[in-house]
């Protein structure tokens, strides 16, 4: 699938519209997700134009794969989910039930999730 420029987290990372950031490095930016799904439920995208985790994993640097779940763990950490736990998630393509086209990894916490989040929960 080619990469669709216009997808919304594209036009997040180019500041065309707003985020409630609450992490960014030179690979990675984080933001609050718009509809929470957990007391957190951040989402971690690379700021290069990757559709997917498929697309990600195939066509990525090392350094960049290294620089996003680096980031992943260093925001578990600044936001206090480390000692009480926390899960991540990337849904991939359309049985994943990826909406937005462009990687992102949901990190999800601050309550006890069960074993697995159904949407909506
Ligand atoms: P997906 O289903 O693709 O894994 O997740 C897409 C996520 O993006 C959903 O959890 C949805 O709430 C979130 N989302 C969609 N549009 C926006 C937006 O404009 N801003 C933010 N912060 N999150 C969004």
């Amino acid at each position: 699938m080619a990469y669709d420029s216009d997808n919304v987290f594209a036009q997040i990372l180019r500041g065309e519209i707003p985020c409630d950031r609450v992490y960014e490095d030179d690979h990675v930016l984080a933001f609050n997700d718009i509809h929470p799904q957990a007391p957190t439920h951040v989402l971690a995208v690379p700021k290069e134009a990757y559709t997917s985790m498929e697309d990600f994993t195939q066509n990525a640097s090392d350094a960049t794969i290294s620089a996003l779940f680096r980031a992943v763990g260093q925001i578990a950490r600044d936001l206090g989910l480390a000692e009480t736990g926390y899960r991540i998630l990337a849904n991939t393509g359309d049985d994943g039930g990826q909406e937005v086209p462009h990687l992102h990894i949901h990190i999800f916490g601050g309550r006890l999730l069960g074993p697995m989040l159904s949407k909506g929960a």
